[in-house]
């Protein structure tokens, strides 16, 4: 028999399904999923091939490395990969035919060595800054970027795929303004492509806020993350609900051991909860180094036997103590899942730890096991 893990994500195929077709209401371009961060933390293999099922051709990650990893078994489709650091291995990305952001002057030097090397062209999709201020070239270095790629793909050294940037505040509702300006600054880059005779396949510049509130942002393909997933990339704006999307992720652990204590009892390191009357506490065998977050101690509740079960005490390493008065070794208990179902949601505990839903999911480490459920 197998030994289940003690704690596991359970990842819903119907969701996802649910938000892809939620997406193609709101876009006619392609898409491109974002399955960086081992697909936001729910495994990047699962989600890559769903994808695929559901007639998704494109898949982004960030670093060049995962990129190279999901390639050994997810062998058709494009994969685009913008992350990687000088003395990267672009012969093997290369080989294993890769598309490469580019963004910089060395990374169009040392990925040309590495075409001519291989003796095959390397598909590269431009990077420009348009008001992100992270990766990406200058607006005003595009003219003589566009003039070195174009001569070395006339030499058959790059294939030009791709134009792309990425938006910094598409989510914020007084975000239009600088929305506008990137687009602005887009449509410059695009003029500048032309100017120079390059050719673009797809210019690409929207991620999940971007495909919600600014259609403007769509051109020809759009990399959606946090949708895919069933979660809204500003609940204050609106929430996945109210979205139409589903949470693919319902994280579920058994209860290990229960032990019932009178009152006046400190309970995990430094007793910052002492019990004040007679009752059950049970031991949940995660903790923050699955991503269960510090800052969740004596904040949250999972739920355990339908009901709300607080977090008492701090969360350790692997484990943390909740006050359950019904619970059993054995129980499941829900940390958090799709809304409306009783759980909390990712977005839950984002408020209630002072991040992001983002960051709930992908901090979520190896330990868990991810579960495809329908
Ligand atoms: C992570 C990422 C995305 C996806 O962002 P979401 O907000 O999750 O949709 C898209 N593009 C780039 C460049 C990213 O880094």
């Amino acid at each position: 028999m197998m030994n289940q893990a003690p704690a596991r994500a359970l990842i819903s195929r119907r969701a996802f399904e649910q938000n892809i077709d939620v997406l193609r209401q709101h876009t006619d371009a392609k898409l491109m999923a974002i399955v960086k961060a081992n697909g936001y933390g729910h495994g990047v293999e699962l989600i890559a091939q769903w994808a695929w099922e559901a007639g998704i051709d494109w898949l982004g990650l960030a670093q060049l490395n995962e990129a190279l990893a999901l390639r050994q078994t997810h062998t058709h489709g494009h994969i685009l990969a913008w992350i990687y650091a000088p003395g990267a291995n672009f012969q093997r990305a290369i080989e294993q035919n890769i598309d490469l952001s580019v963004g910089s002057q060395w990374a169009i030097d040392e990925i040309s060595a590495a075409a001519r090397a291989s003796g095959r062209a390397a598909r590269i999709h431009i990077k420009v800054d348009t008001g992100m201020t992270r990766g990406g070239f200058d607006l005003g270095d595009l003219p003589d970027v566009f003039e070195q790629v174009k001569a070395l793909a006339r030499d058959g050294i790059v294939e030009v795929v791709g134009l792309w940037s990425h938006l910094s505040c598409a989510d914020d509702r007084n975000g239009d303004a600088v929305t506008d300006q990137q687009v602005a600054r887009f449509e410059q880059a695009r003029a500048y492509a032309r100017q120079a005779g390059v050719d673009i396949e797809l210019c690409h510049l929207a991620a999940s806020a971007g495909i919600l509130w600014h259609r403007k942002t769509h051109y020809d393909m759009v990399r959606p993350g946090i949708v895919l997933y069933g979660l809204s990339p500003n609940p204050a704006r609106a929430s996945g609900h109210d979205l139409g999307l589903e949470a693919l992720m319902t994280l579920e652990a058994d209860v290990i051991l229960t032990r019932d204590v009178p009152p006046g009892v400190g309970v995990s390191y430094g007793h910052t909860f002492v019990t004040d009357h007679h009752t059950r506490l049970a031991v949940v065998p995660v903790g923050y180094a699955d991503g269960i977050l510090r800052h969740a101690s004596d904040k949250l509740s999972v739920t355990a036997n339908d009901q709300q079960a607080p977090i008492r005490g701090v969360v350790c390493m692997d484990q943390f103590v909740i006050e359950a008065p019904q619970a059993q070794a054995g129980d499941t208990i829900v940390l958090f899942g799709p809304a409306n179902n009783g759980y909390l949601t990712a977005d839950d505990w984002a408020q209630k730890t002072d991040t992001i839903n983002y960051e709930i999911f992908c901090h979520l480490g190896p330990r868990i096991a991810r579960i495809p459920v329908e």
